[in-house]
């Protein structure tokens, strides 16, 4: 057999696939991580494909393939599939892609060690050392150096009388378990003096074989065994261990008797043979997780696996909870905060079918599966399912890939879809599933606009106006809680001298610095650099600066001032850096130990509190001005979600929504709670400007030191991609290159080129030949976020 090979590197320079020959006596697969020589050293590979010796011919001599690293860390047929697609769609880099699928990100490591050689000279310190390393077989050139010295070490390597040598380590080897099997047909005599012996015997006879730890569990000895060993009645075996099954499956937490409309919703997805997506469009509050869970649960009787996304690691905690109060051990959870180990066993739970539900967010998708039955999208507009970083994947399209693979359906959970995914379910491509009503006919809360212009006019510069003061108050007298969102962290949203007009930027960056009071310092929220506040401006001399704008830290202050009894906690990047930091705090919120919970968009994702009657928004037009198209999408959908913590329990909600633009229609729409209304005029703009889902994006991204160096690279490779479009008659744009929105960021330069088409397979097919496009400090984003 001849493998192809992706050799697990990230560097450019090997990206192409290369061809070995597969050995009888080792078990190779499609997937399997194996061990090969490359150039002067050795490397892991993944094999991609397998084909027969006589189909191929090659002008040279090809190697072997030395081992298998790991049965059990290796990937079905289905993740090397899925990570070739990752590969061709986000124009990655095949290893890149297979790398998403593994938790040990290597397979091999070259360790160095140092044998002895032949004795030169008869210095004392020389022999010294000669006889150390001879007699330890290798030592390691730390150790060596330390003890001894770099230069000695150095020396005798030189002249011979000591040898380094590389030796390959296996990081990644499968746990192996020593196993008992009797030997069939041996004279038994002896054992009629053996009691213990002869009791081993049967039992093994009865099992047919068994672990050392079931040995031991069953009361009889290791050394017994071994000693039995010996004398050639069973042999000891290293085997693999096998996962334990999922036990009985524990309904703690009994399903309700679902709605109408969860019932429907349910039936339809379980009629599903061919795995489409679903988009399940359901108001907040309206039992979407219990439509999750109800559906799992027969999944799973059919013998399947479960893979629940949701948005960041500050949520699981909450639906983890209410799964794991249903399904008990059968759940295991997959994020970043958890340890190397952890993770480990959790991935090779699931991958060996030893458990059923895993919930994660976004690299959860990844998983290692060994039947999958069907994937769950929760909050799928959120915008954390999209990786910032290369690969940059969308954890939906992956998720599909999957699904398909496994004929299971994906089931996009909302109640704000993004405008494409709704499209698609309109188009009939997707199917969408309605929740329209909350459960037990809980009203959607009521909401108030608040002009902010009017408020300034009336001399009220405050954070908080009259009419939010007036909710909370009554709010926090009825003994109820409040949620207040603020977009923006830390105290003033920027600094300025009154004087000339100086905005205090970052060093590297092309951003200004946000003022933290907490720390009493200035700090960029692109590059985390701190400084001191300048006491007078650095431009002209002038005391007189000013901290202008407003952050979660200055609402807490004033909410302080105003309700000196309120029990306020704030949740936003900085409060919750400490692992669960975020989890601790939504926690605490819900038992009721706070009044208040003042915070970024964190505050808006899927909680479930019921004790929540009040939210106020405040700059709810905020995000409305960044130069993305998705800008009144992402504001309709943050206004929609934060509304909807409101009046969740048996009290209705009230929302008061802060802002300077109360006639924008993403705030009209997002008052009314109406979805449809907002993707209705939202589809109709998108179709005018040809925004996606109507055409295709892909945004290249250069960043250089030079400025110079970043505009010809910018330069070069757009009028690459114009003569092709121009050559095929490609229906493509290309726009740019220009300045991106930020124009610097941790010193580096950054211009843009953006490409938009109804279709853009040929060009992709282009960008991916072209070396070109690959070089350093080039980013290629397909479906950009922005
Ligand atoms: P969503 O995920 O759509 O926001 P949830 O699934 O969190 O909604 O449901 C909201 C609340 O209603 C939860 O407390 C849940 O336990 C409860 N609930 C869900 N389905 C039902 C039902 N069929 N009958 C009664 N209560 C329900
Ligand atoms: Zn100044
Ligand atoms: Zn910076």
């Amino acid at each position: 057999m001849i493998a192809d090979i992706i050799i697990n590197t990230t560097a450019k320079q090997v990206q192409q696939t290369f061809s070995y020959t597969v050995p009888d006596s080792l078990p190779v697969q499609v997937g399997s991580r194996v061990l090969v020589p490359f150039g002067r050293r050795c490397e892991e590979g993944i094999v991609i494909a397998l084909s027969r010796e006589n189909s191929r011919t090659f002008s040279f001599t090809l190697k072997s393939i030395i081992d298998v690293l790991s049965v059990q860390h290796g990937f079905q047929e289905e993740m090397v599939r899925t990570a070739l697609w990752i590969r061709d769609y986000y124009l990655c880099n095949a290893a890149e892609a297979l790398r998403l699928f593994m938790v040990e990100k290597k397979g091999v490591r070259c360790q160095r060690r140092i044998v002895g050689g032949t004795l030169h000279g008869a210095a004392a310190v020389d022999e010294q050392i000669y006889t150390a390393v001879v007699h330890a077989g290798a030592v390691s050139r730390k150790v060596l150096e330390t003890r001894f010295g770099a230069a000695a070490v150095a020396r005798l390597l030189q002249n011979g009388t000591l040898q380094e040598q590389k030796v390959w380590k296996n990081t990644i080897s499968d746990k192996m378990e020593e196993w008992l099997q009797i030997v069939p047909a041996v004279d038994t005599t002896v054992l009629k003096r053996r009691p213990k012996q002869r009791e081993l015997w049967e039992f093994l006879v009865r099992k047919g074989e068994c672990s050392l730890t079931e040995l031991r569990e069953n009361g009889f000895s290791r050394d017994v065994a071994r000693r039995m060993a010996a004398d050639g009645l069973l042999v000891i075996q290293k085997k693999m261990r096998e996962t334990t099954g999922a036990g009985p499956v524990t309904l703690s937490s009994l399903p309700w008797k679902l709605t109408a409309e969860q019932l429907a919703a349910i039936s339809a997805v379980q009629q599903d043979t061919e795995g489409r997506t679903y988009v399940l469009h359901g108001v907040t509050g309206s039992g979407k997780t219990e439509v999750y869970m109800q559906l799992a649960a027969q999944v799973i009787r059919a013998g399947k696996q479960v893979l629940v996304l949701v948005p960041e690691i500050a949520l699981t905690g909450q639906i983890v909870r209410r799964f794991s109060a249903r399904f008990g051990e059968d759940v295991v959870v997959m994020h970043s905060q958890l340890s190397q180990g952890e993770r480990q066993a959790n991935w090779l739970r699931m991958k060996e079918g030893g458990c059923h539900i895993c919930i994660g967010a976004r690299s959860a998708v990844f998983t290692g599966v060994r039947n999958l039955g069907l994937i769950i999208v929760d909050e799928c507009h959120d915008g954390s399912y999209k990786q910032e970083e290369t690969p940059r994947y969308h954890a939906i399209e992956v998720a599909r890939t999957r699904a398909a693979y496994y004929k299971c359906p994906v089931i996009l959970g909302s109640a704000t879809p993004s405008v494409r995914e709704y499209y698609l379910a309109e188009k009939g491509i997707y199917t969408l599933l309605e929740l329209k009503y909350r459960v037990q006919g809980r009203p959607l809360p009521s909401v108030q606009v608040v002009d902010m212009r009017e408020e300034f006019q009336r001399g009220r510069y405050e954070v908080l106006s009259p009419t939010l003061v007036e909710l909370v108050e009554h709010t926090l007298q009825a003994g109820n809680q409040t949620i207040i969102l603020l977009n923006r962290r830390g105290f003033s949203t920027f600094v300025m001298c009154r004087s000339c007009g100086f905005v205090v930027k970052c060093n590297t960056c092309d951003v200004p610095m946000v003022y933290h009071k907490d720390q009493e310092l200035l700090r960029c929220h692109y590059c985390e650099a701190r400084r001191e506040i300048p006491k007078t401006c650095p431009a002209c001399g002038s005391p007189y600066i000013k901290f202008f704008g407003t952050g979660t830290e200055k609402a807490a202050a004033e909410l302080h001032d105003i309700f000196p009894a309120a029990r306020v906690i704030r949740l936003d990047q900085d409060t919750t850096r400490r692992k669960n930091g975020g989890d601790r705090i939504i926690e605490a919120f819900r038992r009721g130990d706070y009044d208040i919970l003042l915070g970024t968009q964190m505050v808006a994702k899927g909680h479930d509190f019921m004790q929540v009657t009040a939210v106020g928004i405040l700059a709810a037009d905020s995000l409305l001005n960044l130069p993305n198209y998705l800008a009144a999408e992402r504001t309709f959908q943050l206004l929609t979600q934060a509304a909807g913590r409101a009046g969740r329990g048996a009290l209705p909600g009230r929302v008061v929504m802060q802002t300077y633009a109360p006639e924008h229609y993403v705030v009209q729409y997002a008052k009314q709670q109406d979805f449809k209304g907002f993707y209705k005029e939202e589809l109709a703009y998108r179709k005018t400007f040809l925004y996606p889902p109507f055409h295709q994006l892909i945004r290249i991204l250069f960043q250089d030191e030079q400025e110079t160096q970043v505009w010809k690279s910018a330069h070069t490779i757009a009028s690459l991609l114009r003569s092709y479009v121009e050559e095929q008659g490609d229906a493509v744009e290309i726009i740019g290159p220009f300045v991106d929105a930020v124009k610097k960021v941790r010193n580096k330069y950054r211009a843009v080129i953006l490409l938009k088409g109804a279709d853009l397979t040929a060009i992709k097919k282009r960008i991916q030949q072209s070396s070109a496009c690959f070089q350093k400090g080039i980013i290629i984003d397909v479906d950009p976020a922005w």
